[in-house]
């Protein structure tokens, strides 16, 4: 596992409430939200960043904008932002690839 603070929940050294689990990836909260509803989708496997994409691995970023879709649908977001930093350059903080899932309609439950 990535050596991050997302590799360090993935494997419940830090304790964390996912609100999705399967296989290849959580979900959870931003700690620090920038909209209403801001929920961090992280595949399992230890991909540093887009930049790091190895063959096969577009089958885990097309599963984490699933993952995305229904976390949105679940809570009834007539529409949201799907957003990837990638690299330092591009804002990214934790080097554990991560979708950010955005938006700022109010009837979510967070
Ligand atoms: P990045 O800038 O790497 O794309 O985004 C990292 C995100 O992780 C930030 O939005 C930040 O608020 C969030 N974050 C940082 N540490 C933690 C943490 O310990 N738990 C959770 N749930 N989110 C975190």
């Amino acid at each position: 596992m990535s050596d991050t603070i997302f590799g360090k929940i993935i494997s419940g050294e830090i304790p964390a409430d996912f609100l999705y689990e399967d296989e290849i990836a959580i979900a959870l909260k931003d700690i620090n939200p920038r909209a209403k509803t801001h929920l961090l989708i992280i595949p399992k496997k230890p991909i540093a960043s887009i930049i790091e994409l190895e063959e096969g691995d577009e089958k885990i970023v097309g599963h984490l904008v699933r993952v995305a879709k229904q976390l949105a649908e679940e809570r009834k977001l007539p529409g949201y932002k799907l957003q990837i930093n990638v690299g330092k350059e591009g804002g990214q903080e934790i080097f554990h690839l991560h979708l950010h899932l955005l938006s700022d309609y109010s009837n979510d439950i967070r």
